[in-house]
């Protein structure tokens, strides 16, 4: 697919020359598949998690908030079965020192056998036997790097959630059902890292783990996935991107009864950016017999006691943010010219308007400042007086900035400005007293 290859070498290139992401320690020649986010990136990854924080946390009377530490105590990933399970089968090629997983399709013969080739270098027989690794970055707390003192950075958010239960139960006065959400890093030592912020070692997760009483379950799962794919189609996301994949038996996750994964049509193929999992009882009992602490709830009504099933709601703020990039992302010709705009929901984009000058004299420049400090009081707004008017369009439209507004001759005489919408590229003039008013309207969600 070379096509879709360059669509994708395209959108980096412009993340980059436009700060929306930057690769991370660039100067010294940057560190695999870790990334920064730059000036644009930063507010469009904070207007998602700001969207996600108000439709779970302020919008619902049966959702809190949390946010838990990176480091925990070592025993919940005992307990968790991240330190048993979350591992990967991986094989050396001695030769070209390439790590591979050890199932992968390109690798012929087994491993460890002398028949087996390499796929990078072609070497027979120089691949080890798989070895198992954990994908827990691992590192110590204190002086003394021992084997005591071993703590890890959380591969998940929700494990912060769990042992918190009981205490945003009790602290809050919530009653089953309820949820708790969070946003937060998480980190894994992915073998495979690779497609922009697609699969990166550290990244950012939006998670709500939501507690039912076993039975009823079935029923909240159905609900969630349903609620998720809303949203993200609220997000402006194209929703014919976008479609459940359900995991099958060889799939789920050691906790997960049942899940369905979101994915998006990436120009690399259909990839998962958000799952809905029922993890049931095995996350909150596990807990229960390795800390000797009751994580059971008593029902006020009936007096039963159960551990309540789990039902998760977890995205990647990270692959988010690159859908709604990708998604975004558009070339066209506009009057014989090539243009590349990002078509963001006005909601999330980074930038909500351009205040633009149309020539550097004749009292526009003061006028266009007075509407700039105003607008700026309510949204991230961008003054931009340098070059010719279609240049800072095409600029504003590489940003996805749904709105320019531009100070002209008649501004002076009437009061008025135009305002350009990114999209239609059409222009209505619009008394500039009442500015604040009409961009609020539209860029209400
Ligand atoms: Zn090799």
């Amino acid at each position: 697919m070379p096509e879709a290859a360059n669509v994708m070498d395209r959108l980096v290139s412009l993340a980059k020359r436009r700060g929306f992401v930057f690769q991370s320690s660039e100067i010294y020649g940057g560190l695999g598949s870790v990334w920064d986010y730059g000036p644009l990136g930063v507010e469009l990854k904070n207007n998602i998690k700001e969207r996600w924080w108000r439709s779970m946390v302020h919008e619902r009377e049966d959702i809190e908030g949390l946010d838990a530490a990176i480091l925990m105590h070592p025993k919940v990933w005992e307990a968790s079965g991240h330190l048993a399970g979350f591992t990967d089968p991986l094989v050396d090629c001695r030769q070209c020192k390439n790590r591979f997983r050890a199932d992968d399709p390109r690798i012929k013969g087994s491993p460890g056998q002398p028949d087996a080739q390499c796929p990078v270098c072609g070497s027979k027989g120089m691949l080890t036997a798989p070895r198992m690794f954990n994908l827990m970055f691992k590192t110590f707390m204190g002086p003394v790097e021992e084997a005591a003192a071993v703590v890890y950075l959380r591969p998940e958010t929700a494990q912060g959630i769990y042992v918190n239960y009981v205490n945003v139960l009790q602290s809050s006065r919530q009653k089953i059902p309820f949820g708790i959400a969070q946003v937060g890093k998480a980190f894994r030592n992915e073998i495979t890292p690779g497609n922009f912020t697609f699969r990166t070692r550290e990244f950012e997760q939006m998670e709500m783990q939501f507690f039912v009483k076993p039975g009823t379950d079935q029923q909240w799962f159905e609900f969630w996935r349903e609620e998720r794919m809303k949203w993200l189609v609220g997000l402006g996301i194209r929703a014919e991107r976008l479609r459940f994949h359900q995991h099958t038996p060889q799939e789920l996750a050691h906790y997960a009864k049942e899940a369905y994964d979101i994915q998006y049509e990436f120009p690399f193929g259909w990839q998962e950016f958000e799952g809905i999992h029922n993890r049931t009882d095995f996350d909150l009992s596990r807990h229960q017999e390795a800390s000797g602490k009751k994580l059971e709830y008593l029902d006020p009504a009936t007096t039963e006691r159960f551990i309540p099933y789990v039902v998760e709601t977890s995205a990647g703020a990270d692959r988010t943010a690159l859908v709604v990039m990708v998604d975004a992302y558009h070339e066209e010709e506009v009057a014989g010219e090539k243009r590349v705009v990002l078509r963001f929901h006005p909601a999330i984009a980074p930038l909500k308007a351009a205040v633009f000058p149309l020539v550097n004299k004749d009292g526009m420049p003061e006028l266009s400042r007075r509407i700039f400090d105003d607008l700026r009081k309510h949204q991230k707004v961008f003054y931009d007086d340098g070059g010719s008017i279609g240049r800072r369009y095409r600029r504003q439209d590489e940003a996805g900035t749904p709105f320019g507004i531009t100070i002209d001759g008649q501004s002076i005489q009437d009061g008025t400005v135009t305002v350009r919408d990114r999209d239609t590229l059409l222009q209505v003039r619009v008394a500039a007293d009442g500015l604040a008013g009409y961009l609020a309207e539209r860029l209400r969600s």
